[in-house]
């Protein structure tokens, strides 16, 4: 199950719960069987699943809740620190310094999609002002060199490698050394994978670590081999100081879940999820904000940092004073709707809010939703400035909604349909209300605020 269709089907599980009248034994059982299949359907190990289904019953004695306690609440809480649980190692890694030199060697099995995680690696740190270099170590496999080598120059990034060479251990010493010299900050070395764990692939990354004596080692794994991540882990962990995790493909397998818990167990603290093939497609991963997201709460301390790192500066006022006013208008609509279409960095931002991107645009479906958004941008086109300027739904009267459905050749049910959308974006939206805006420096501080 792809993770926003786990996190569709668990925070449906406990919508439906939330909806009965009564919370009794059988509802908190039925919600509780849901979000189990779907755990399973993930490929999160069937004791995890268990032990959860029982903590969480532990903590939420129905009998004992007062009456007048919220126990919708109570449940909703239990789960939510069930799967952070799950996924938390309860041990962070190695995190390398800005402006102190730093090795970090990646290994993994070929076509987890190491090459590409290194230089999403290297691109994440050079925008936040880090001055990283790639070193191609894997003489295994044709054509590495070339595929690290476009990469690299496409981010703009320096990169070392060899077509003689045929020594990784060679070629790594060389790359560090000259990349300290040019003081880069974040070195990175790629090495060869193999198609399964053997040997050869175990004592060449021995080699390359013993020589290159770097700062954290990262393993990068593909999710889409589920629970099974926990072996493979541990394999890796035994042969060398593996001190993180990336795990890629998180977009388009149905085992993430799995795979994530699967490492979580291992104590391996997993840093970043991979979540398409693009350069920018990678997320920090902290367990909290990514639950949060998973169930649909949103990520507020995600979303301002998204804010501070992907808005132009001069565009970042404009954006925070709307917000912090919380009135959505129908153009602001309109606008948002245009940054998610054209999936530029506002688009991206506003991904991270509950709402709009699971919803409005889930993944997977990302052709029918980009239909359905230009359905209702034809709509908004045929509405008066005026009409545009609206922020009170009850305003948008029939007669109004007939001449928009008559100007733009749709019908009245359509139109009607986006107003409903319209108001759901709206509510969100006005979470946001009050939002102190915040100098730079500042954004890191306000985010735990809101979170808390
Ligand atoms: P390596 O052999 O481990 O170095 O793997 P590569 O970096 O060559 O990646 C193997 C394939 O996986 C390539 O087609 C990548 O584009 C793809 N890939 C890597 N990371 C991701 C990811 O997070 N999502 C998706 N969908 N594809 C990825």
């Amino acid at each position: 199950m792809v993770l926003a269709q786990l996190g569709g089907s668990i925070s449906r599980a406990i919508q439906q719960m939330s909806n009965a009248t009564i919370i009794d034994e059988k509802v908190l059982n039925e919600c509780l069987n849901e979000i189990t299949r779907a755990l399973l359907q993930s490929d999160v190990q069937f004791k995890l699943v268990r032990d959860m289904q029982t903590n969480i019953k532990k903590i939420v004695n129905l009998d004992d809740l007062a009456a007048g306690h919220n126990k919708r609440r109570i449940i909703q809480q239990a789960i939510f620190n069930e799967l952070c649980k799950m996924l938390d190692p309860g041990k962070p890694s190695f995190t390398p310094k800005k402006g102190k030199t730093s090795v970090v060697m990646f290994v993994g099995l070929q076509g987890s999609g190491k090459t590409t995680t290194c230089t999403k690696y290297a691109y994440y740190h050079q925008k936040k002002g880090w001055k990283p270099a790639l070193v191609c170590a894997d003489t295994f496999r044709a054509g590495a060199f070339d595929q690290l080598k476009q990469n690299a120059t496409k981010a703009k990034i320096p990169f070392y490698g060899s077509y003689m060479e045929s020594d990784p251990v060679k070629i790594a010493v060389e790359g560090v050394e000259r990349f300290k010299k040019e003081n880069c900050d974040l070195i990175i070395v790629d090495t060869s994978g193999r198609h399964k764990q053997e040997a050869a692939l175990f004592e060449e990354m021995r080699q390359v670590s013993e020589a290159t004596k770097p700062d954290l080692v990262i393993f990068v794994m593909d999710s889409s081999i589920g629970q099974a991540a926990f072996d493979q882990a541990q394999a890796f962990k035994q042969s060398v100081a593996v001190g993180a995790v990336i795990v890629t493909k998180m977009d388009g397998h149905a085992k993430g879940g799995g795979a994530l818990s699967a490492v979580a167990a291992t104590k391996s603290p997993v840093i970043f999820i991979g979540t398409g093939e693009h350069m920018d497609e990678f997320e920090v991963f902290d367990v909290k904000p990514f639950v949060s997201r998973l169930l649909g709460m949103g990520d507020l301390s995600g979303f301002m940092d998204k804010i501070h790192e992907v808005v132009p500066m001069d565009q970042q006022p404009e954006l925070l004073q709307k917000l912090s006013e919380g009135t959505f208008t129908l153009r602001i609509m309109y606008e948002q709707f245009q940054n998610i279409l054209k999936m530029g960095p506002i688009g991206q931002v506003f991904s991270m809010l509950p709402g709009f991107s699971s919803e409005l645009m889930p993944k997977g479906r990302e052709k029918e939703s980009q239909a359905k958004i230009k359905r209702y941008m034809t709509m908004m086109d045929s509405m008066t400035n005026e009409g545009k300027q609206i922020s009170n739904p009850k305003l948008m009267n029939e007669s109004r909604m007939m001449r928009i459905a008559r100007g733009s050749g749709r019908h009245i049910r359509e139109v009607m349909e986006m107003m409903e959308e319209y108001k759901r974006l709206a509510k969100l939206w006005s979470k946001m209300k009050g939002l102190k805006i915040p100098k730079k420096g500042e954004m890191s501080a306000l985010s735990r605020n809101m979170n808390a």
